[in-house]
């Protein structure tokens, strides 16, 4: 029960209240109560709002219990009433509960007072702890037809990213370098990486995509997206970055560090409206005393610490009490979404990680996090693969998809690598053509999962009877976790989310043709 109660007592007779005051006292109820004996002085007290309990007479010369009682329930139905009175009978109580009174205490029976204001008290509180249950389960359900939504949404989704990102570096490899037109299809697959961007962010969210993590360099993913986070900033504003040297490795899938750092940065923006500096630093810290500014519940250990500052405007306690809660917002409708700390928290824990923050109105905003050391040498950076010639074949492959353009898409972008491509809308489709296929044995089929007539992994089962050698590569909008579901996702078999960029097909095409079957 709350310690301190702030009661108010309506009653006319100076000598009741004294009884009623040490009645409470000497049962050790810790509370302030504040005596009025007239209806304006009853609502003004109460429209303070820091009234816990109420303790009225029944009758009073202009006013009475009864009106006490309809008055509560029309306007602070949640306040506990409780009549004290000397000469009200038992048909009047039964009434007066009828109409909405918590409990009754008759005068010569001041013994039971103590108990019932600690009964009222505590059926307050378990009704608020029954709210906030409720409105939590319909916060979680919320996120579930988010998330449902989400996957459903970023399969289709998926599917078109893929082709415009397919086909831009195709028109890349065919521009001069010189082109005008270069700078246009740069800006296309911009376009299409932030779109991918933005899928992956729901899912991430929701908790529906796989993780890929990789040993990294904090400093180099920075620098990778310097240049996107300048295009998001106003002039006014002042990027700095200040990474320092050899402040060890983490692991973490280096698209979802990307998005933390723009979710970061873009509310930095924002809460910079006439301008300011935004400073991202980098450092390694080794946590063995942990104090009091670190994030509850850190393990001692090696970690690399990430630092977005702002000089904005900083955050009230109200907006500090909600920052990391899905849907919170205080931007207008359509600038923000409430889901950016949301992701960034779900990324960060994920990863192994915390994050803290201080902020101060008018002064700015630091967010730090902590991601642990990892003592391993870096993997091969995305940035370095795709500057690699991307390697080539000339194997028997085959494309099962049942999106033309995306089938089109992989298959072109296969052949130009020196593979013979054969092409399939369907599981069916793709049995009859392995079977009728003459010529070099097809050594890597790469198959989407959900198709009409037959999807990709009854198909790839099948295969898998008559040529056991086979390799199976499986793309799919939908997540790692949701295909397990489908089916067992057994040896030779991989799984490449879409969308993806073709150099990163090329790549995996290769290693999966180069790996020995064991
Ligand atoms: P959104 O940006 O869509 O509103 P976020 O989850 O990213 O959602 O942020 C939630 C809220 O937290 C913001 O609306 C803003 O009020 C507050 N906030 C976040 N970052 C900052 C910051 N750097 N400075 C001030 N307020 C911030
Ligand atoms: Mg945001």
């Amino acid at each position: 029960m709350k310690t301190l109660l702030h009661i108010l007592h309506l009653e006319d007779d100076a000598w009741d209240e004294a009884l009623v005051q040490s009645t409470l006292e000497a049962e050790s109820v810790d509370c302030i109560i504040t005596c009025v004996n007239n209806r304006e002085d009853f609502v003004t007290a109460l429209e303070k709002g820091e009234i816990d309990l109420v303790l009225s007479d029944y009758s009073l010369p202009a006013f009475s219990g009864s009106d006490a009682i309809s008055m509560i329930r029309e306007r602070w139905p949640d306040l506990p009433i409780i009549l004290v009175s000397g000469t009200m009978g038992e048909e009047k109580a039964i009434e007066s509960l009828k109409n909405g009174a918590t409990d009754y205490v008759l005068k010569e029976r001041l013994g039971r007072l103590a108990p019932a204001v600690r009964r009222a008290m505590h059926e307050v509180e378990a009704k608020t702890e029954r709210e906030l249950l409720k409105a939590q389960f319909i916060e979680s359900q919320k996120m579930e037809v988010m998330g449902q939504l989400a996957s459903g949404v970023a399969h289709d989704f998926n599917n078109l990213i893929s082709v415009i990102m397919g086909c831009s570096e195709l028109v890349a490899a065919q521009l001069d370098a010189g082109s005008p037109l270069q700078k246009f299809v740069e800006e296309i697959r911009h376009a299409s990486e932030r779109a991918a961007g933005l899928t992956r962010q729901l899912l991430v969210f929701s908790r529906k995509h796989k993780v890929m993590p990789v040993v990294l360099d904090i400093n180099q993913v920075i620098q990778e997206i310097e240049p996107i986070l300048l295009r998001l900033m106003d002039e006014n504003i002042e990027l700095t970055i200040l990474p320092e040297k050899q402040i060890g490795n983490i692991e973490m899938d280096s698209g979802y560090l990307g998005q933390v750092l723009m979710n970061l940065a873009v509310n930095a923006r924002d809460a910079m409206p006439h301008g300011g500096k935004i400073t991202i630093g980098t450092s390694h810290v080794s946590l063995q005393n942990i104090s009091d500014d670190l994030p509850p519940g850190i393990i001692p250990g090696d970690y690399v610490l990430l630092r977005v500052s702002d000089t904005g405007t900083g955050m009230t306690d109200e907006v500090k009490a909600h920052l990391f809660e899905a849907f919170f917002t205080t931007k207008p409708s359509g600038k923000g979404t409430g889901l950016g700390l949301a992701t960034c928290q779900t990324i960060i824990e994920e990863s192994g990680g915390y994050v803290n923050f201080y902020s101060k109105v008018g002064k700015g905003t630091t967010f730090k996090i902590f991601f642990p050391c990892i003592d391993q040498p870096l993997s091969l950076a995305v940035g370095e693969t795709l500057a690699d010639p991307s390697p080539r074949g000339r194997e028997t492959l085959m494309i099962v998809e049942d999106e033309p353009s995306v089938r089109h898409l992989v298959a072109d972008v296969l052949e130009s690598q020196g593979y013979t491509v054969l092409r399939a809308p369907n599981g069916q489709e793709g049995l009859h053509i392995a079977q009728v296929h003459l010529g070099e044995p097809i050594s890597l089929v790469i198959t989407d999962v959900v198709m009409p007539l037959m999807g990709g992994i009854v198909m790839a089962e099948w295969l898998k009877e008559s040529y056991p050698d086979l390799k199976i590569l499986f793309t799919s909008g939908y997540t790692e976790e949701e295909m397990a579901k489908q089916g067992a996702i057994g040896q030779d078999v991989e799984f490449l989310p879409k969308p993806y960029a073709p150099t990163i097909l090329i790549r995996k095409v290769r290693e999966m043709l180069d790996r020995d079957i064991s």
